[in-house]
């Protein structure tokens, strides 16, 4: 489980990695800089292990709820090749983390399998998430020859109507199903995401089924973030009731079916978790509930971070905070340093009821659904409908 974060609220401004003193400090004074840093290092529990990294933000789809609010692009300012190889050579002196390569549509960059064989290379667990529809043999043969380990690939719904509406493309449905069949050719695993909004919350379970039947790892449900084109579709985010029902609904799945079921950025399930467990007289372990006894919520800033198309680093993709960017800083440093993230650690910051939440360790609210209604990434989460004691 996490450990407890220093309290460094009240001493960040005195430290010589404050804001300010960052942004003055070019690439060429960095080694004595980095020293200086080193030596106050102050968050050395927060371990990385997962970095979504937005290689490139053109896609060929246009879904309704993107994040990056992807058009064909080009993109201007996109990290090149050999900026990507030295940020996985800095993340290497941390960490071994999950990479997922994402977009966009990862598949539209012409150097992709050249950086996920890198990333191989480095010991990384490199895995992509791709809209499926770009999927052919060719492909998912460079996939596995860069080792790739798992693909994730997004359906909003259960059959083309549903899923087409989602992706504003007319046939991405069956594309994505083709792409699914050749991974299953090549023994590719593949894990299928849903983003759970108002439009397809009563067709979750025909989803889930769908996955189960296509042969999927995993099924992870992504509950709408209002970000990006996202934004438009406010009135899209299901309610706090009905994100509770559908969070009890998920726990109720993990006993009945045989997939890895996990509830991405919905950060209360861990809450739910708990309390369900407790009523049910369960200890939480490794050995009656896998990796979910180990992970918590929310975990940008805390053991996972995004990486822009131009190289700014987030705590993920939907809270577009500038922690630093990778061509001014090192990685490593930005990691450890950043005043976005040590604020995140700091648990007992958090305002309103998350503030006060006894589950606020394993919880923390979604940071980017708080930061997108008060402003203030430390406010409570407005979609919880738990009153702490
Ligand atoms: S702030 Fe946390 S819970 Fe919310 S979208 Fe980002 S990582 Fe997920
Ligand atoms: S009040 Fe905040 S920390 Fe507590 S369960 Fe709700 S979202 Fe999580």
């Amino acid at each position: 489980m996490m450990n407890d974060p220093l309290k460094v609220k009240n001493q960040k401004l005195k430290t010589p990695n404050s804001p300010a003193t960052l942004r003055s400090a070019g690439r060429a004074e960095l080694p004595a800089f980095a020293e200086t840093l080193r030596a106050g290092r102050r968050t050395p529990n927060f371990q990385l292990r997962m970095v979504a990294w937005e290689l490139i933000r053109s896609c060929n789809l246009a879904c309704v709820h993107c994040r990056a609010s992807s058009e064909r692009g080009p993109y201007p300012g996109e990290l090149t090749t050999k900026e990507c190889f030295r940020v996985m050579d800095e993340i290497a002196t941390i960490a071994q983390p999950v990479i997922i390569l994402t977009g966009g549509e990862p598949l539209l960059r012409a150097d992709i399998f050249e950086l996920a064989e890198y990333g191989t290379k480095k010991g990384f667990r490199m895995v992509m998430a791709t809209n499926g529809t770009l999927i052919t043999e060719e492909n998912v043969k460079a996939m596995k020859a860069s080792g790739i380990q798992r693909i994730s690939i997004s359906l909003d719904g259960p059959d083309a109507e549903t899923h087409d509406a989602f992706r504003r493309v007319k046939g991405a449905f069956e594309r994505s199903l083709r792409g699914i069949e050749i991974a299953k050719k090549y023994d590719l695993p593949f894990q299928i995401n849903t983003t759970i909004t108002r439009a397809n919350l009563h067709l979750i379970e025909k989803i889930l089924r769908l996955s189960i039947d296509l042969g999927a790892v995993a099924h992870h449900i992504f509950l709408l973030v209002p970000t990006g084109r996202g934004k438009e579709l406010q009135d899209q985010e299901i309610s706090a009731l009905d994100y509770e029902k559908t969070l009890h609904w998920f726990y109720e799945q993990n006993d009945q079916v045989d997939l890895q079921l996990k509830a991405t950025c919905a950060p209360h399930y861990y809450r739910i978790l708990r309390q369900q467990a407790k009523k049910e007289g369960k200890k939480i372990t490794p050995q009656t509930h896998g990796l979910d006894a180990m992970t918590r919520g929310c975990l940008g800033g805390i053991s996972f971070c995004f990486i822009s198309h131009v190289g700014q680093v987030q705590p993920c993709g939907y809270l577009e905070l500038d922690c630093g960017n990778v061509r001014v800083k090192p990685f490593p440093e930005i990691w450890e340093e950043s005043r976005i993230f040590q604020d995140l650690r700091n648990y007992d910051g958090y305002g309103g009821k998350c503030g006060r939440c006894e589950f606020r360790k394993v919880c923390g609210g979604c940071r980017a659904r708080a930061y997108e209604i008060s402003g203030d990434y430390m406010a409570e989460e407005p979609y919880c409908i738990y009153e702490p004691a």
